[in-house]
């Protein structure tokens, strides 16, 4: 079968001495994976289609049973350029592209998670802040995923949660002062970065203010609760990148 899409590449592996291994995700054919020969060859027609991040209408053939597909065209139409000029940028895209890879396990094709990725990808090439883009984006995956962050409702007894800040990451979220059992809380300023971005475009999700690394522990308490309902460890090699470059 031969199928036509288009795709962002979230991931290269080099196979051979001039072959690739992508990881997409696609419009029409969701997170798929797929073997470029010859790519790194100068003269490959695939040649600067496959950058990182890079949009490109592909072409592929796919055989039923197997996991990878053989692509057998690819054009540029975004070559994603700020992006990897900006170090920080580039940074928080790859982090980003984890997050899809972690979430995102299944074949089935998701037009709002392509969108949201395109979404995120734009607005980290226009420049920083980075961390309210990423994070506002991983809150949105989750959903799409079906694992959102419950904010409003108690996550136990499905009453107005009020201004509770009560945490219970493996019921779905926040929890009401009656139902609230351990007494473990999360940073008011969390919740309110999630309901105020839920509000706005990612866009305009920039001009939110966090407390003094808000940010990376609002980060944090997203991969704890992402953990609880995809039942595995999420490691993130792209944080340490970021850390770096931020503490330079
Ligand atoms: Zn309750």
């Amino acid at each position: 079968m031969k199928a036509s899409t288009q795709a962002f590449v979230l991931r290269r592996v080099r196979w051979s001495e001039s072959s690739l291994i992508l990881t997409m995700y696609s419009l029409d054919l969701g997170r798929m994976s797929a073997i470029a020969k010859g790519a790194l060859r100068p003269k490959s027609a695939f040649f600067g289609a496959l950058e990182l991040f890079s949009r490109s209408e592909i072409s592929v053939s796919r055989k039923s049973g197997r996991e990878l597909d053989t692509l057998t065209d690819a054009s540029a139409l975004d070559h994603a350029g700020n992006l990897r000029t900006e170090p920080l940028a580039f940074a928080h895209a790859c982090l980003f592209a984890e997050w899809i890879m972690a979430i995102i396990t299944g074949t089935e094709a998701s037009h709002p998670t392509f969108h949201l990725l395109a979404t995120v990808l734009e607005r980290l090439s226009e420049g920083p802040p980075y961390w309210p883009v990423l994070c506002s984006g991983v809150e949105r995956l989750l959903r799409l995923a079906g694992v959102g962050i419950e904010v409003d409702r108690c996550t136990k007894c499905g009453e107005d949660a009020g201004r509770s800040n009560r945490w219970d990451p493996l019921s779905g979220g926040v929890v009401c002062d009656v139902c609230s059992s351990t007494g473990r809380t999360v940073p008011g300023g969390f919740l309110e970065f999630i309901r105020k971005s839920r509000q706005m475009p990612i866009k305009q999700v920039r001009s939110l203010k966090l407390w003094k690394g808000g940010y990376r522990q609002s980060f944090e308490i997203m991969r704890e609760f992402a953990e609880m309902h995809t039942d595995s460890r999420l490691k993130f090699k792209s944080l340490a990148v970021v850390e770096d470059i931020e503490n330079d």
